[in-house]
């Protein structure tokens, strides 16, 4: 199988499994204990808590481990608008992950003003529709690169826009693959999960800028400075300070390779595919990810492409979804413009460090095969 969905989740690095180990098997112990146990898996995850500050350069009390992306944008709008009252308002944007486009569509529901801003043609949210908006008493949550194009946004620019409001990114993809400075990007708070770098699933964290009186819906035991209750899953977020390392210490090699891929595949699919739209523009985006769809889309099946590659031994995916029986257009590609019969068939591939230049020159091959016998 050649694995080509790494924006979904990537395999678990060799290193990162072994440095989880022992905190399940030996140095089991719950990091609130005050005996040996507990105190040794308390400095296991404050060291984790130190290392993945620097990276992104926090302060370690700026840290909050959850249980993923998913969590960390939940918690966020959710206590911005609830527990922690900060505001009134959210804006965000058209081709957010459902981990954010959802709650959103739910506080709206109850009441809470919503604003979702539409993309230009790239995928980039248009900035200056920002000026029509008070945003005073807002939260903001532009997400930083999207996972189904890799179409990176311009968050210090936003910023400069939105001086007093909160603001928010889900950081999930482009964290480990682009240098990330969250007083640099000017938030107030970002989202991150383990598993697209190689770490374990089940973990992330949340950036919550000092100062801010954030409170937390999750009640129970006083973890995470009473503003994350739950003990603390040791060997996830050891695994995810291992693989936050190793993606950080490696960046620059990785995004070459990865980078070097996506470009080979641009040029073999416009090669070999004929009416093929690449999505994902070769500029300011992530360097693993390209998105394609097909002009002549009506006479091609979304669904049945990826099953086809799959039953071919290539794992990608789209974003599309099934729902009650018929594919829906991926709200990403339709946000951009693509008439729904084309953003139902898109294919998005994400590479990984582990992927190689003979995949992609097979799975082309395979792609060009299934849209011309289907054509
Ligand atoms: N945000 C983005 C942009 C993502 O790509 C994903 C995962 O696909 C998530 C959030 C959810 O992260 P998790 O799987 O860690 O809950």
């Amino acid at each position: 199988m050649i694995y080509l969905d790494n924006s979904a989740t990537t395999k678990v690095d060799e290193q990162v499994l072994e440095s989880m180990l022992p905190w399940m098997t030996q140095d089991y112990g719950n990091a609130s204990s005050t005996h040996t146990f507990g105190r040794k898996a308390r400095v296991a995850v404050e060291s984790a808590r130190e290392e993945i500050a620097s990276l992104i350069g926090a302060h370690p009390a700026e840290i909050l481990f959850t249980s993923g992306g998913t969590e960390s944008n939940n918690t966020v709008l959710k206590s911005c608008v609830h527990e922690s009252a900060l505001a009134d308002t959210i804006i965000t944007s058209s081709t957010e992950h459902h981990a954010i486009l959802y709650p959103v569509e739910q506080l709206q529901q109850s009441g809470i003003k919503t604003v979702v801003l539409p993309v230009n043609s790239n995928g980039n949210v248009l900035i200056e529709m920002l000026h029509q908006h008070n945003t005073q008493r807002s939260l903001l949550s532009i997400m930083h690169a999207n996972n189904e194009t890799g179409v990176m946004n311009n968050l210090t620019e936003i910023r400069s826009v939105i001086p007093d409001a909160y603001f928010h990114t889900d950081a999930v993809q482009s964290f480990g693959k682009v240098p990330i400075s969250v007083s640099g990007l000017g938030v107030d708070f970002a989202s991150f999960s383990a598993h697209k770098i190689h770490g374990p699933k089940g973990v992330g964290a949340l950036f919550i800028r000092k100062g801010i009186d954030f409170k937390s819906h999750q009640q129970g035991g006083g973890q995470e400075r009473n503003r994350r209750a739950g003990t603390e899953a040791v060997a996830l977020i050891v695994g995810f300070q291992t693989a936050a390392r190793i993606a950080y210490a490696n960046l620059n090699a990785i995004s070459e390779h990865t980078g070097s891929l996506t470009t080979l595949m641009r040029k073999l699919l416009l090669e070999f595919i004929p009416n093929i739209r690449i999505n994902t523009p070769d500029y300011n985006t992530l360097p693993n990810i390209l998105n394609i769809s097909f002009m002549d889309a009506e006479y091609l099946d979304g669904d049945a492409i990826l099953q086809i590659m799959d039953m071919k031994g290539v794992a990608c995916s789209n974003g599309s979804a099934c729902v009650s029986g018929t594919m829906q257009p991926s709200h990403v590609l339709s946000a951009m413009g693509l008439p729904d019969t084309e953003a139902k068939a898109g294919v998005r591939f994400s590479v990984s460090k582990f992927t190689t230049e003979n995949e992609i020159r097979v799975a082309v091959q395979i792609l060009a095969s299934i849209i011309d016998s289907m054509r």
